[in-house]
Protein backbone atom coordinates (compact mmCIF):
# COMPACT_ATOMS: atom_id res chain seq x y z
CA UNK A 1 0.00 0.00 0.00
CA UNK A 2 1.40 3.37 -1.14
CA UNK A 3 1.27 6.03 1.61
CA UNK A 4 0.28 9.36 1.00
CA UNK A 5 1.57 13.28 1.38
CA UNK A 6 -0.46 15.91 2.82
CA UNK A 7 2.08 18.49 1.55
CA UNK A 8 -0.53 20.91 -0.56
CA UNK A 9 1.36 20.65 -3.75
CA UNK A 10 0.42 17.14 -4.47
CA UNK A 11 -2.95 16.70 -4.82
CA UNK A 12 -3.04 14.55 -7.63
CA UNK A 13 -0.73 12.03 -6.16
CA UNK A 14 -3.40 11.94 -2.94
CA UNK A 15 -6.05 11.27 -5.36
CA UNK A 16 -4.57 8.39 -6.96
CA UNK A 17 -3.50 7.17 -3.18
CA UNK A 18 -7.08 7.27 -1.82
CA UNK A 19 -8.71 5.85 -5.62
CA UNK A 20 -5.85 2.57 -5.00
CA UNK A 21 -7.25 2.41 -1.87
CA UNK A 22 -10.91 2.02 -2.17
CA UNK A 23 -10.47 -0.19 -5.34
CA UNK A 24 -9.20 -2.76 -3.62
CA UNK A 25 -11.60 -3.01 -1.10
CA UNK A 26 -15.09 -4.07 -2.95
CA UNK A 27 -17.23 -3.42 0.08
CA UNK A 28 -15.74 0.19 0.05
CA UNK A 29 -13.90 1.69 2.83
CA UNK A 30 -14.77 4.68 5.15
CA UNK A 31 -12.80 8.03 5.18
CA UNK A 32 -11.52 7.18 8.57
CA UNK A 33 -9.84 3.68 7.25
CA UNK A 34 -8.85 5.57 3.94
CA UNK A 35 -6.91 7.66 6.46
CA UNK A 36 -5.48 4.97 8.73
CA UNK A 37 -4.23 2.91 5.08
CA UNK A 38 -2.66 5.92 3.40
CA UNK A 39 -1.19 8.09 6.41
CA UNK A 40 -3.53 11.15 4.74
CA UNK A 41 -5.00 13.47 7.45
CA UNK A 42 -9.13 13.29 7.77
CA UNK A 43 -9.22 16.56 6.37
CA UNK A 44 -6.87 15.64 3.50
CA UNK A 45 -8.93 12.69 2.88
CA UNK A 46 -12.56 14.53 3.00
CA UNK A 47 -11.12 16.81 0.76
CA UNK A 48 -9.74 14.20 -1.74
CA UNK A 49 -12.70 11.87 -1.31
CA UNK A 50 -14.78 14.98 -2.74
CA UNK A 51 -13.09 16.01 -5.44
CA UNK A 52 -13.29 12.28 -6.27
CA UNK A 53 -17.04 12.34 -5.78
CA UNK A 54 -17.34 15.17 -7.99
CA UNK A 55 -15.54 13.52 -10.46
CA UNK A 56 -17.92 10.36 -10.57
CA UNK A 57 -15.20 8.30 -9.28
CA UNK A 58 -16.39 7.13 -6.34
CA UNK A 59 -19.95 6.76 -4.69
CA UNK A 60 -21.26 6.80 -1.52
CA UNK A 61 -22.72 2.84 -0.59
CA UNK A 62 -24.69 3.55 2.60
CA UNK A 63 -23.71 3.09 6.18
CA UNK A 64 -22.04 0.91 8.42
CA UNK A 65 -22.09 1.13 12.36
CA UNK A 66 -19.02 -0.11 13.99
CA UNK A 67 -18.42 0.46 17.56
CA UNK A 68 -19.27 3.79 19.16
CA UNK A 69 -19.19 7.03 17.63
CA UNK A 70 -21.68 8.08 14.35
CA UNK A 71 -22.02 5.55 12.05
CA UNK A 72 -19.49 5.99 9.34
CA UNK A 73 -20.49 6.52 5.45
CA UNK A 74 -18.52 3.97 2.90
CA UNK A 75 -16.83 4.45 -0.14
CA UNK A 76 -16.68 2.18 -3.46
CA UNK A 77 -15.57 2.67 -6.41
CA UNK A 78 -17.72 3.67 -9.32
CA UNK A 79 -16.95 1.38 -12.13
CA UNK A 80 -18.13 3.69 -14.79
CA UNK A 81 -16.52 6.55 -13.58
CA UNK A 82 -13.84 6.39 -15.82
CA UNK A 83 -12.57 3.77 -18.93
CA UNK A 84 -9.61 2.73 -20.60
CA UNK A 85 -8.80 1.38 -24.11
CA UNK A 86 -6.51 -1.38 -24.53
CA UNK A 87 -5.18 -2.11 -28.16
CA UNK A 88 -2.83 -4.43 -29.13
CA UNK A 89 -1.05 -4.55 -32.39
CA UNK A 90 -0.02 -8.37 -33.47
CA UNK A 91 1.48 -9.19 -36.95
CA UNK A 92 -1.47 -10.90 -37.68
CA UNK A 93 -4.57 -9.73 -35.80
CA UNK A 94 -5.18 -5.86 -33.86
CA UNK A 95 -7.13 -6.09 -30.70
CA UNK A 96 -9.12 -3.69 -28.83
CA UNK A 97 -10.55 -3.49 -25.75
CA UNK A 98 -12.77 -1.12 -23.17
CA UNK A 99 -11.85 -0.91 -19.66
CA UNK A 100 -13.79 0.10 -16.71
CA UNK A 101 -12.32 1.45 -13.36
CA UNK A 102 -12.54 -2.64 -12.16
CA UNK A 103 -10.35 -4.04 -15.04
CA UNK A 104 -13.60 -5.36 -16.65
CA UNK A 105 -13.90 -5.53 -20.23
CA UNK A 106 -17.22 -3.88 -21.58
CA UNK A 107 -16.53 -3.94 -25.50
CA UNK A 108 -14.09 -5.84 -27.79
CA UNK A 109 -13.15 -6.23 -30.93
CA UNK A 110 -10.41 -7.42 -33.50
CA UNK A 111 -8.93 -6.42 -36.49
CA UNK A 112 -6.93 -8.25 -39.17
CA UNK A 113 -3.59 -6.30 -39.62
CA UNK A 114 -3.97 -4.45 -42.58
CA UNK A 115 -2.37 -6.43 -45.50
CA UNK A 116 -0.09 -3.56 -47.01
CA UNK A 117 1.40 -3.45 -43.41
CA UNK A 118 1.47 0.22 -44.16
CA UNK A 119 1.71 1.90 -40.69
CA UNK A 120 -0.01 5.03 -41.80
CA UNK A 121 -3.20 2.67 -42.63
CA UNK A 122 -2.65 0.68 -39.34
CA UNK A 123 -2.48 4.19 -37.46
CA UNK A 124 -5.80 5.09 -39.75
CA UNK A 125 -7.84 1.54 -38.88
CA UNK A 126 -6.43 1.55 -35.13
CA UNK A 127 -8.36 5.84 -34.92
CA UNK A 128 -11.30 4.16 -36.84
CA UNK A 129 -11.76 0.89 -34.86
CA UNK A 130 -11.40 3.04 -31.09
CA UNK A 131 -13.93 5.63 -32.37
CA UNK A 132 -16.62 2.50 -34.11
CA UNK A 133 -15.69 0.54 -30.69
CA UNK A 134 -16.58 3.43 -27.81
CA UNK A 135 -19.34 4.59 -30.38
CA UNK A 136 -21.08 1.58 -29.98
CA UNK A 137 -20.50 0.86 -25.81
CA UNK A 138 -22.21 4.42 -25.13
CA UNK A 139 -19.59 5.25 -23.10
CA UNK A 140 -19.55 8.96 -23.12
CA UNK A 141 -15.95 9.85 -24.80
CA UNK A 142 -15.23 12.41 -22.02
CA UNK A 143 -14.82 9.45 -19.57
CA UNK A 144 -12.00 7.83 -21.41
CA UNK A 145 -8.70 7.87 -19.51
CA UNK A 146 -6.17 7.11 -22.37
CA UNK A 147 -5.24 4.68 -24.81
CA UNK A 148 -2.59 1.68 -24.19
CA UNK A 149 -0.74 0.26 -26.94
CA UNK A 150 0.85 -3.21 -26.78
CA UNK A 151 3.22 -3.63 -29.84
CA UNK A 152 5.92 -6.26 -30.53
CA UNK A 153 9.50 -4.87 -29.66
CA UNK A 154 12.40 -3.20 -29.99
CA UNK A 155 9.95 -0.31 -29.39
CA UNK A 156 11.61 3.17 -28.36
CA UNK A 157 9.81 3.76 -25.42
CA UNK A 158 10.85 7.77 -24.47
CA UNK A 159 9.57 8.52 -28.13
CA UNK A 160 6.57 5.85 -28.44
CA UNK A 161 7.84 4.79 -30.94
CA UNK A 162 7.86 1.34 -33.12
CA UNK A 163 11.12 0.05 -34.28
CA UNK A 164 11.85 -2.70 -36.38
CA UNK A 165 9.82 -5.33 -35.61
CA UNK A 166 11.20 -8.96 -36.57
CA UNK A 167 7.55 -10.15 -37.53
CA UNK A 168 6.66 -6.45 -38.64
CA UNK A 169 9.15 -6.13 -41.86
CA UNK A 170 7.44 -2.77 -43.40
CA UNK A 171 7.88 -1.34 -39.93
CA UNK A 172 11.07 0.89 -39.37
CA UNK A 173 10.91 3.52 -36.70
CA UNK A 174 7.30 4.46 -37.01
CA UNK A 175 5.97 6.66 -34.30
CA UNK A 176 3.05 5.04 -33.60
CA UNK A 177 2.16 6.60 -29.67
CA UNK A 178 2.66 10.05 -31.29
CA UNK A 179 0.33 8.98 -34.49
CA UNK A 180 -2.23 7.62 -32.82
CA UNK A 181 -2.52 10.11 -30.19
CA UNK A 182 -2.54 12.97 -32.72
CA UNK A 183 -5.83 10.74 -34.96
CA UNK A 184 -7.59 10.03 -31.73
CA UNK A 185 -7.31 12.79 -29.54
CA UNK A 186 -6.38 10.99 -26.94
CA UNK A 187 -3.65 10.17 -24.45
CA UNK A 188 -1.73 7.48 -25.39
CA UNK A 189 1.01 5.06 -23.62
CA UNK A 190 3.00 2.32 -25.76
CA UNK A 191 4.56 -0.93 -24.09
CA UNK A 192 6.37 -4.30 -25.67
CA UNK A 193 3.33 -7.01 -26.26
CA UNK A 194 5.06 -9.25 -23.28
CA UNK A 195 5.26 -7.16 -20.64
CA UNK A 196 1.27 -5.58 -21.23
CA UNK A 197 0.98 -9.16 -21.22
CA UNK A 198 2.11 -9.48 -17.87
CA UNK A 199 0.93 -6.45 -16.40
CA UNK A 200 -2.38 -7.48 -16.92
CA UNK A 201 -1.76 -11.17 -15.20
CA UNK A 202 -0.82 -8.80 -12.28
CA UNK A 203 -3.82 -6.56 -12.12
CA UNK A 204 -6.28 -9.29 -11.85
CA UNK A 205 -4.60 -11.47 -9.64
CA UNK A 206 -5.19 -11.17 -6.14
CA UNK A 207 -1.14 -10.86 -4.62
CA UNK A 208 -1.17 -14.32 -3.37
CA UNK A 209 -0.05 -15.65 -6.20
CA UNK A 210 1.97 -13.88 -9.32
CA UNK A 211 4.19 -12.72 -7.22
CA UNK A 212 7.37 -13.68 -9.40
CA UNK A 213 6.86 -15.03 -12.56
CA UNK A 214 7.33 -15.47 -16.16
CA UNK A 215 4.69 -14.97 -18.70
CA UNK A 216 5.46 -17.16 -22.00
CA UNK A 217 3.67 -15.48 -24.46
CA UNK A 218 2.55 -17.19 -27.91
CA UNK A 219 1.46 -14.93 -30.96
CA UNK A 220 3.02 -14.58 -34.20
CA UNK A 221 5.79 -14.31 -31.71
CA UNK A 222 7.43 -15.84 -29.34
CA UNK A 223 8.77 -13.55 -25.94
CA UNK A 224 8.80 -13.61 -22.35
CA UNK A 225 7.26 -11.40 -19.93
CA UNK A 226 9.18 -10.93 -16.13
CA UNK A 227 7.77 -10.09 -13.16
CA UNK A 228 9.78 -9.93 -9.74
CA UNK A 229 8.39 -8.55 -6.63
CA UNK A 230 5.24 -7.61 -8.79
CA UNK A 231 7.28 -5.36 -10.73
CA UNK A 232 7.60 -5.78 -14.25
CA UNK A 233 10.87 -6.17 -15.66
CA UNK A 234 11.89 -3.10 -18.67
CA UNK A 235 15.38 -3.25 -18.70
CA UNK A 236 17.18 -0.22 -19.29
CA UNK A 237 15.17 0.17 -22.58
CA UNK A 238 12.00 -1.48 -21.98
CA UNK A 239 12.45 -3.86 -24.15
CA UNK A 240 13.02 -6.84 -21.87
CA UNK A 241 11.94 -10.40 -22.25
CA UNK A 242 13.14 -11.55 -25.87
CA UNK A 243 14.06 -14.93 -25.54
CA UNK A 244 13.82 -16.15 -28.96
CA UNK A 245 16.99 -17.31 -29.51
CA UNK A 246 17.51 -19.38 -26.57
CA UNK A 247 19.31 -22.17 -28.25
CA UNK A 248 17.13 -25.58 -27.60
CA UNK A 249 17.97 -27.69 -30.01
CA UNK A 250 21.09 -28.80 -32.36
CA UNK A 251 19.36 -29.15 -35.92
CA UNK A 252 16.78 -27.25 -37.72
CA UNK A 253 16.38 -24.43 -39.85
CA UNK A 254 18.98 -21.75 -39.66
CA UNK A 255 17.47 -18.39 -37.67
CA UNK A 256 17.57 -14.98 -38.65
CA UNK A 257 20.26 -14.61 -36.16
CA UNK A 258 22.41 -16.76 -38.40
CA UNK A 259 22.34 -19.99 -36.01
CA UNK A 260 20.82 -23.18 -35.56
CA UNK A 261 17.87 -23.94 -32.83
CA UNK A 262 16.71 -20.62 -31.69
CA UNK A 263 13.41 -21.57 -30.19
CA UNK A 264 12.01 -18.63 -31.86
CA UNK A 265 12.62 -20.49 -35.67
CA UNK A 266 11.58 -23.84 -33.82
CA UNK A 267 7.77 -23.38 -32.07
CA UNK A 268 6.35 -19.68 -34.02
CA UNK A 269 2.94 -20.60 -35.57
CA UNK A 270 4.73 -20.03 -38.77
CA UNK A 271 7.80 -22.44 -37.69
CA UNK A 272 4.97 -25.39 -36.85
CA UNK A 273 3.57 -24.83 -40.07
CA UNK A 274 6.62 -24.94 -42.45
CA UNK A 275 7.46 -28.07 -40.29
CA UNK A 276 4.06 -29.28 -40.87
CA UNK A 277 3.97 -28.40 -44.94
CA UNK A 278 8.06 -30.59 -45.30
CA UNK A 279 6.41 -33.41 -43.45
CA UNK A 280 3.79 -33.79 -45.31
CA UNK A 281 1.02 -33.36 -42.23
CA UNK A 282 -0.43 -30.58 -44.22
CA UNK A 283 -1.01 -29.92 -47.98
CA UNK A 284 -2.38 -27.63 -50.11
CA UNK A 285 -5.96 -30.17 -49.81
CA UNK A 286 -5.79 -29.69 -46.30
CA UNK A 287 -6.06 -26.21 -46.95
CA UNK A 288 -8.21 -23.38 -48.69
CA UNK A 289 -5.45 -21.18 -49.21
CA UNK A 290 -1.85 -21.66 -50.89
CA UNK A 291 0.13 -22.46 -47.34
CA UNK A 292 2.76 -23.89 -49.35
CA UNK A 293 3.70 -20.10 -50.59
CA UNK A 294 2.87 -18.77 -47.02
CA UNK A 295 5.14 -20.90 -45.06
CA UNK A 296 8.12 -19.37 -47.36
CA UNK A 297 7.43 -15.90 -47.40
CA UNK A 298 8.48 -13.85 -44.30
CA UNK A 299 6.16 -11.47 -42.46
CA UNK A 300 3.23 -10.56 -44.97
CA UNK A 301 0.28 -9.94 -42.78
CA UNK A 302 -2.08 -11.94 -45.46
CA UNK A 303 0.20 -14.96 -45.38
CA UNK A 304 -0.05 -14.83 -41.50
CA UNK A 305 -3.39 -14.83 -41.67
CA UNK A 306 -3.18 -18.22 -43.93
CA UNK A 307 -0.44 -19.17 -40.90
CA UNK A 308 -3.42 -19.14 -38.59
CA UNK A 309 -5.46 -21.08 -40.57
CA UNK A 310 -2.93 -23.66 -41.29
CA UNK A 311 -1.76 -23.93 -37.38
CA UNK A 312 -5.59 -24.64 -36.61
CA UNK A 313 -5.78 -26.92 -39.31
CA UNK A 314 -2.48 -28.60 -37.69
CA UNK A 315 -4.13 -28.49 -34.34
CA UNK A 316 -7.32 -30.39 -35.88
CA UNK A 317 -5.17 -32.82 -37.51
CA UNK A 318 -3.59 -33.47 -33.84
CA UNK A 319 -7.03 -33.63 -32.43
CA UNK A 320 -8.06 -36.52 -34.95
CA UNK A 321 -5.22 -38.54 -33.92
CA UNK A 322 -2.78 -37.88 -37.14
CA UNK A 323 0.72 -38.89 -35.40
CA UNK A 324 2.91 -36.47 -37.78
CA UNK A 325 0.51 -33.47 -36.30
CA UNK A 326 1.10 -34.74 -32.42
CA UNK A 327 5.14 -35.59 -33.02
CA UNK A 328 5.08 -31.31 -34.35
CA UNK A 329 3.36 -30.51 -31.49
CA UNK A 330 4.82 -32.47 -28.87
CA UNK A 331 8.37 -31.78 -30.13
CA UNK A 332 7.64 -28.06 -30.21
CA UNK A 333 6.90 -28.66 -26.55
CA UNK A 334 9.98 -30.31 -25.63
CA UNK A 335 11.74 -27.14 -27.32
CA UNK A 336 9.54 -24.64 -25.27
CA UNK A 337 10.19 -26.29 -22.17
CA UNK A 338 13.89 -26.33 -22.81
CA UNK A 339 13.81 -22.12 -22.67
CA UNK A 340 11.54 -22.76 -20.09
CA UNK A 341 14.00 -24.37 -17.84
CA UNK A 342 16.86 -21.67 -19.17
CA UNK A 343 14.59 -18.64 -17.42
CA UNK A 344 13.24 -20.28 -14.76
CA UNK A 345 16.79 -21.50 -13.81
CA UNK A 346 18.15 -17.53 -14.54
CA UNK A 347 15.82 -15.97 -11.94
CA UNK A 348 14.67 -19.16 -9.66
CA UNK A 349 11.08 -18.75 -10.74
CA UNK A 350 8.36 -21.10 -9.17
CA UNK A 351 5.22 -19.92 -11.06
CA UNK A 352 5.30 -19.87 -15.38
CA UNK A 353 2.00 -18.42 -17.11
CA UNK A 354 1.34 -19.54 -20.44
CA UNK A 355 -1.26 -17.19 -23.08
CA UNK A 356 -1.00 -14.92 -25.64
CA UNK A 357 -3.13 -15.12 -29.37
CA UNK A 358 -2.23 -18.34 -30.64
CA UNK A 359 -1.67 -19.80 -27.35
CA UNK A 360 -4.92 -21.65 -27.00
CA UNK A 361 -4.36 -23.60 -30.69
CA UNK A 362 -1.79 -25.42 -29.22
CA UNK A 363 -2.13 -25.33 -25.26
CA UNK A 364 -3.97 -29.22 -25.73
CA UNK A 365 -1.11 -31.01 -27.17
CA UNK A 366 2.12 -28.89 -25.94
CA UNK A 367 0.80 -29.49 -22.68
CA UNK A 368 0.27 -33.14 -23.04
CA UNK A 369 4.10 -33.08 -22.88
CA UNK A 370 5.51 -29.81 -21.11
CA UNK A 371 4.98 -29.92 -17.84
CA UNK A 372 6.83 -33.24 -17.10
CA UNK A 373 9.14 -32.34 -19.93
CA UNK A 374 10.12 -29.00 -17.87
CA UNK A 375 10.23 -30.88 -14.35
CA UNK A 376 12.18 -33.71 -15.45
CA UNK A 377 14.55 -31.86 -17.41
CA UNK A 378 18.07 -32.44 -15.92
CA UNK A 379 19.22 -28.34 -16.31
CA UNK A 380 16.68 -27.82 -13.48
CA UNK A 381 18.19 -26.23 -10.80
CA UNK A 382 15.38 -25.58 -8.11
CA UNK A 383 14.06 -28.13 -5.88
CA UNK A 384 10.80 -26.47 -5.12
CA UNK A 385 7.49 -27.22 -7.17
CA UNK A 386 7.25 -25.15 -10.12
CA UNK A 387 3.22 -24.22 -11.41
CA UNK A 388 2.95 -24.37 -14.41
CA UNK A 389 -0.49 -22.33 -15.38
CA UNK A 390 -2.44 -20.86 -18.55
CA UNK A 391 -3.26 -16.91 -18.43
CA UNK A 392 -7.17 -17.00 -17.37
CA UNK A 393 -7.56 -13.49 -19.58
CA UNK A 394 -6.90 -15.99 -23.08
CA UNK A 395 -6.05 -14.27 -26.09
CA UNK A 396 -7.09 -10.89 -25.47
CA UNK A 397 -4.24 -10.53 -22.68
CA UNK A 398 -1.96 -8.04 -23.94
CA UNK A 399 -4.79 -5.54 -24.84
CA UNK A 400 -6.44 -6.19 -21.62
CA UNK A 401 -2.45 -5.46 -20.35
CA UNK A 402 -1.96 -2.31 -21.95
CA UNK A 403 -5.25 -1.32 -20.64
CA UNK A 404 -4.67 -1.97 -17.48
CA UNK A 405 -1.30 0.44 -17.83
CA UNK A 406 -3.52 3.04 -18.49
CA UNK A 407 -5.73 2.47 -15.15
CA UNK A 408 -2.19 2.30 -13.37
CA UNK A 409 -1.93 5.54 -14.52
CA UNK A 410 -4.94 6.56 -13.07
CA UNK A 411 -4.51 4.49 -9.60
CA UNK A 412 -0.51 5.46 -9.67
CA UNK A 413 0.89 8.65 -11.08
CA UNK A 414 4.48 8.50 -11.57
CA UNK A 415 7.49 10.02 -13.33
CA UNK A 416 6.97 8.28 -16.87
CA UNK A 417 7.90 8.95 -20.22
CA UNK A 418 5.58 6.23 -21.10
CA UNK A 419 1.93 8.98 -21.39
CA UNK A 420 2.12 11.22 -24.00
CA UNK A 421 -0.82 13.67 -23.67
CA UNK A 422 -3.01 14.64 -27.49
ZN1 LIG B 1 18.41 -17.00 -33.39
Amino acid sequence: MRRGTNLPAVGGYNRSVVLDAVRREAAGLSRTEIAERTGLSPQAVTNVSRRLLDAGLIRESGTVISGPGKPRTMLQLEPGGSFALGVHVDPAVVTYVLLDLHGTVVAHTQTPTPSASRPDEVVGLIARTVDGLVAGSGVDRARLLGIGIAAPGPIDVEDGVVLDPPMLPRWRHVPLRRAIAEATGLPVLLEKDVAAAAVAELWFSDGASRRDFAFVYYGTGFGTGLVIGRDVVRGSSSNAGDSGHVTVASSGRRCTCGRIGCVGELITPHALVRQAVEAGVLTADDLLVDVLDAARSEGDPDDLHRIEEALVALAGKAADGDEGALEILHEAARHLARAVVVVLNLLDLAEVVFGGPFWHVVAPWVLQVLPEAVRSSAALIAKHPIALEQSAIGTDVAAVGAACLVLDHAFSPRPSALLISA
